[in-house]
């Protein structure tokens, strides 16, 4: 039978649930243990899908195509488990099933109800698809306090009641301030937030305590006894010099531990530190760097590239190289500032993207790379313009664009199409929006010998997508002619997923997203491969 740990925050946002959950699955994983993780966002979106990267960073995509939290992005590169579509809810979906099921007359005459009919619904959630599981760490976004995840925190109160509580544990991560002015360390606002989080019903049993230094035991001792936790359940978490430290700063707190003792178990085996070691060790220690520029809408705002950000330090991982990311804003880049951007730059990535806004820049920047032969990578947005770049300029198609952003553009249909499912055309514009992108994992078979055939090491791939557009086709025996190849195609031959140019060092475009399978401990071939080329860029 599953035990369940619901982790919520306070104080602040962005304390590090997200790495904190992720870590400690990966703890109790490596002890054996078979876990499962879990995000309830408390906004009103059905599905982060139709936010814009300013509000909450990346949308995170699963292989079975669930537009997701970014968090989930942390647990799979921490655990290596592949999250789905029922790992993540949010309010707007709670409330638009339960106001479906209230239209359809499913609820016998009552009045719906916040209690019990939404908080029903939350514990549903948060027991669906669980067979096999040892644990289930299901994160709370948003802080305690907050109006919005109320009917949460109210859920997990009435999970532990029913499913018992030896079975389920509350962890509450809170921050706990140094004051400069009177150099202490200062507990009350942990106090205040417990004391929330107590209000409405929950008693946190390990409280993990961020702070910017060591918490001295007499500061721990007043956490244990104004929150009333046991000391070794006040776990201080002090930030640590790389994100892949956490899973061995928290094994060095016990954190661990403390849930294994607290659910009466042991461990299957001894947890295996060495490859966050390892990593660490690589990630502080390596002197040798490559500059890698990125030019994209959103590369000033710290989330909104944050798989592809942690793919790229795979990447050098893999290669013994830092990866210096030269972020570089594609809104009001001109084509004469491109030399000047580019200029020590050994390796160019165009990420995904949507809308006009920024276009001409990257493709100029795209006919750089092309000419001055620097190794390129673009990512689905980013392979599209390399598309346009190329048509406009080897294949001579002045006026050609993505229907996307031009429907004036050339062909009439548009060079890059909107997604065609099962005949039908998928028009974002005058349906819905949300989840009718071509989402999640879908087959890609390579060409023989082709180089994306030699990076994977293999014929058939599958990775995850999100995009509307297609490259169209019809074109492919003009842009082969002049030395670009479509080396990866869907398995019915229509959609071109994979692009690639010859008589270049490294150029390379996708139609998916690979930077959401790369792992630390794993890097993505794709991405290693970019990595090992601009190394040796000159
Ligand atoms: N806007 C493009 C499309 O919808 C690319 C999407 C992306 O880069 N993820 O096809």
């Amino acid at each position: 039978m599953a035990r369940y740990i619901f982790v919520t925050g306070g104080v602040v946002s962005s304390l590090g649930k997200g790495l904190s959950s992720a870590s400690l699955a990966y703890l109790l994983k490596s002890q054996g243990y078979k876990v499962r993780l879990r995000k309830m966002d408390p906004y009103l979106n059905v599905d982060p899908g139709t936010m814009s990267p300013f509000q909450h960073g990346e949308v995170f995509v699963t292989d079975d195509g669930a537009e997701t939290d970014l968090d989930l992005g942390h647990y799979e590169r921490f655990t290596n488990i592949s999250s789905k579509q029922s790992d993540n809810i949010t309010t707007g979906r709670i409330y638009s099933d339960v106001i479906k099921k209230e239209r359809k007359g499913g609820y016998l005459g009552k009045t719906v109800q916040v209690i019990p009919h939404i908080t029903n619904r939350i514990k549903e959630f948060i027991k669906k698809d669980i067979t096999n599981e040892d644990f289930v760490i299901c994160e709370i976004g948003g802080t305690v306090g907050d109006i919005e995840s109320l009917p949460f925190v109210e859920a997990i109160r009435q999970f532990s009641n029913e499913y018992g509580k030896s079975k389920t544990l509350f962890i509450h991560l809170t921050f706990v301030p140094f004051l400069k002015s009177s150099d202490e360390i200062k507990t009350k606002p942990t106090q205040h937030s417990v004391k929330e989080l107590r209000s409405i019903g929950v008693q946190p049993d390990i409280i993990i305590c961020r702070s910017q230094q060591s918490i001295p035991l007499d500061q721990r001792k007043k956490i244990s006894l104004f929150c009333n936790v046991p000391i070794e359940n006040v776990i201080e978490t002090v930030d640590v010099r790389t994100i892949y430290e956490a899973p061995i700063s928290f094994y060095n707190q016990k954190l661990d531990k403390q849930v294994l003792k607290f659910f009466k178990l042991k461990p299957k085996k001894r947890a295996n530190l060495s490859p966050w070691k390892k990593i660490t060790k690589i990630v502080l220690n390596t002197k040798k760097s490559v500059n890698i520029a990125i030019i994209g809408k959103y590369v000033n705002l710290k989330d909104a590239y944050k798989s592809l950000d942690e793919a790229l330090v795979h990447g050098g991982i893999a290669n013994n190289v830092k990866v210096n990311l030269i972020r570089i804003e594609s809104d009001n880049l001109k084509n004469s500032e491109i030399k000047t951007k580019l200029k020590n730059v050994s390796g160019l990535l165009i990420p995904g993207g949507f809308g006009k806004r920024g276009t001409e820049g990257k493709i100029s920047a795209i006919k750089y790379a092309r000419e001055k032969k620097i190794p390129f990578l673009g990512i689905c947005f980013g392979m599209q313009m390399a598309i346009v770049e190329f048509a406009r300029n080897k294949l001579k198609i002045k006026n050609a664009g993505s229907s996307e952003l031009d429907k004036k553009c050339y062909p009439v249909i548009g060079l890059i199409n909107e997604w065609d499912k099962n005949g039908k055309i998928i028009k974002g514009t005058d349906k819905n929006l949300g989840g009718t992108m071509r989402l999640g994992l879908y087959e890609a078979k390579l060409r023989n010998n082709s180089a994306i055939n030699k990076i994977y090491k293999s014929k058939n791939i599958r990775e995850r997508h999100r995009h509307r557009y297609e490259v169209n086709n019809s074109l492919k025996a003009e842009f082969e002619n002049k030395g670009l190849i479509f080396s990866g195609m869907s398995p019915d031959n229509k959609l071109p997923e994979i692009i690639e140019l010859k008589n270049h060092p490294w150029f390379i475009g996708v139609q998916f997203h690979p930077e959401f399978k790369s792992r630390p401990l794993a890097p993505h071939p794709l991405f290693s491969s970019f990595i090992k080329a601009s190394k040796n860029h000159k």
